[in-house]
């Protein structure tokens, strides 16, 4: 059971209401209440799920694919120059609301915001080949 006062659940259930980019039976994309840049859409699986690491693969497939159906919707509607997806993912992450969902971020050239590299320039960034011993 989804706890009762996710906020994501309420707008998939018709509870609140919002500005919908695209749906279909597995994802709900819909226009961020705060956004970032000009058509900035937030996607979710209508599955209750906390983070990632929770989604099956098939998950995982459906909700990218609803990205992907999402992404050509904003492209359509506002042609602009770039995007920037992304997930906060846990609160360590960013994430505020505790239903994932991913980020489309519409960029114009000279907008002046950053790339995903502006995320985090870490001081515990480590060794890189350190790093992939992790990965042996
Ligand atoms: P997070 O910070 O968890 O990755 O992103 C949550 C996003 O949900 C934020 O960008 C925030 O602006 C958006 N948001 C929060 N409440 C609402 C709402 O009621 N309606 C819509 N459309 N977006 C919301
Ligand atoms: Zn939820």
């Amino acid at each position: 059971m989804p706890p009762a006062d996710c906020l994501f659940c309420k707008i998939i259930a018709g509870e609140i209401p919002n500005y919908t980019v695209y749906e279909d039976t597995q994802v709900l994309a819909f226009l961020d209440i705060n956004p970032c840049a000009k058509g900035h859409t937030v996607i979710v699986p209508k599955k209750h799920l906390a983070t990632l690491i929770e989604m099956t693969e098939t998950q995982w497939r459906a909700t990218l694919e609803g990205v992907r159906q999402a992404l050509r919707r904003v492209e359509a509607a506002l042609q602009p120059d770039g995007f920037n997806i992304g997930i906060n993912d846990r609160p360590a992450g960013g994430q505020v609301v505790p239903h994932v969902h991913w980020h489309i971020i519409p960029r114009w050239q000279g907008d002046g915001g950053g790339s995903i590299h502006s995320i985090i320039k870490g001081k515990d960034a480590g060794d890189v080949k350190e790093t992939a011993k992790l990965f042996k």
